[in-house]
């Protein structure tokens, strides 16, 4: 009859030295990621009421100005040239580009030159 041998001591569940972190490769959850921040700077959010100057703030340097407008020819003033020489008289076809109503209106700030926008017939 040999004597029993002795229960192996019993091993703790939590070994120690063995520490395992975490993984880090998960991305936080509910951090803003920084790369979302879109600057639309092309896009103003001012929309002429007319092709006037007309008194604004400028959303870029924030200063209440009087719009400088330069009138360009739009594509309305083409067509309506194209209209007159086709179906009027050719020599009224610089008409449209003389006239105001017939050309978009783009303001820009006076004093820092920023595009406001462009009002279209
Ligand atoms: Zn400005």
């Amino acid at each position: 009859m040999s004597h029993p041998q002795a229960p192996p001591p019993p091993y703790s569940q939590a070994v120690p030295g063995y520490y395992q972190p975490p993984p880090q490769h998960m991305p936080a959850q509910g951090a803003a990621p920084a790369t979302t921040v879109i600057i639309h700077t092309t896009t103003p959010s001012f929309t002429p009421i007319s092709n006037d100057p007309a008194t604004i703030t400028c959303p870029s340097c924030h200063a209440v100005v009087r719009t400088t407008v330069i009138r360009q020819p739009s594509t309305s003033t083409h067509l309506w040239a194209l209209i007159l020489c086709l179906f009027i008289c050719w020599p009224c076809v610089c008409v449209p580009y003389c006239m105001d109503s017939c050309q978009n209106a783009n303001h820009y700030c006076p004093n820092c030159n920023a595009y406001i926008g462009t009002y279209s017939n």
